[in-house]
C-alpha cells in the first residue's frame, strides 16, 4: 500500500476542488477562464494530445522553465475537475510512459505531508474550484493560518477571501510558478 493511501487525496479532495498545479495547469499566458476553456476542449477523445511528451507545451507559457503539460484537462466524467487525461491510457507512447512512471506517479507535493486532512478539506470547501484551490493548497502557510483562525471555511469573511485570492495569484507570479 502506498504511504499516502489513507489520506484525503490532495489532488481531488471533493467539494468541487481539484489541483494539477505541478503539471503546469496555471502556466499559461492567459486568464483562468481561457485556460478552463482550453482544458474543456481537450476532454474530447478526438482532441487529446496523446503523442505529446508531458514536457511539451501547446500555448504560450508564463514561466518558460516550468511545465505546461498538454495532458491536463477537465475530467469528462466530472465537469469542473481538472485531471490527467492520459492517467489510465494503455496506449501511451514509450517516452511518455517513461516520464509518467518515473515522475508523475512518484511525485508528492508538500501538501501531502505538511497539511492534515482537516486542513486540506478546509481549503477544498473554501475554494471549491481548480484555480484557487490549487494555489491555496500549495501555499502551506496560508492554509495553516486560515485553519488556526477559523473553525469552518464558512467563517471566512467575503472580503478576506477576496484578498486571499489576490494574494495567492501574487505569490504564484512572484515565485515563478514554483
Ligand atoms: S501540486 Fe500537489 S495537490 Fe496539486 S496535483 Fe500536484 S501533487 Fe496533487
Ligand atoms: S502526464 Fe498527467 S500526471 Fe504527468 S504531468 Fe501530464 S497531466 Fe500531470
Amino acid at each position: 500500500m502506498d504511504r499516502y493511501d489513507n489520506r484525503v487525496n490532495r489532488c481531488r479532495p471533493g467539494f468541487g476542488a481539484s489541483c494539477a498545479l505541478c503539471c503546469g495547469s496555471h502556466n499559461y499566458a492567459m486568464g483562468p477562464e481561457e485556460i478552463e476553456e482550453l482544458f474543456v476542449s481537450r476532454s474530447g477523445e478526438a482532441t487529446r494530445n496523446g503523442h505529446l511528451h508531458p514536457e511539451d507545451s501547446t500555448a504560450e507559457k508564463l514561466f518558460h522553465d516550468a511545465m505546461q503539460c498538454p495532458h491536463v484537462g477537465m475530467d469528462p466524467a466530472e465537469p469542473g475537475i481538472v485531471c490527467c487525461l492520459i492517467y489510465d491510457d494503455p496506449d501511451r507512447v514509450e517516452a511518455v510512459g517513461t516520464f509518467f512512471d518515473g515522475t508523475c506517479r512518484t511525485f508528492y507535493c508538500p501538501a501531502w505531508h505538511e497539511l492534515t486532512d482537516r486542513q486540506v478539506l478546509f481549503a477544498a470547501r473554501l475554494m471549491r474550484d481548480w484555480y484557487y484551490y490549487s494555489l491555496l493548497i500549495n501555499h502551506i502557510g496560508a492554509v495553516h493560518d486560515l485553519c488556526a483562525k477559523y473553525d469552518e471555511p464558512e467563517d471566512v469573511p467575503g472580503d478576506e477571501l477576496s484578498a486571499l485570492r489576490d494574494e495567492l495569484v501574487s505569490v504564484f507570479i512572484d515565485e515563478d510558478g514554483k
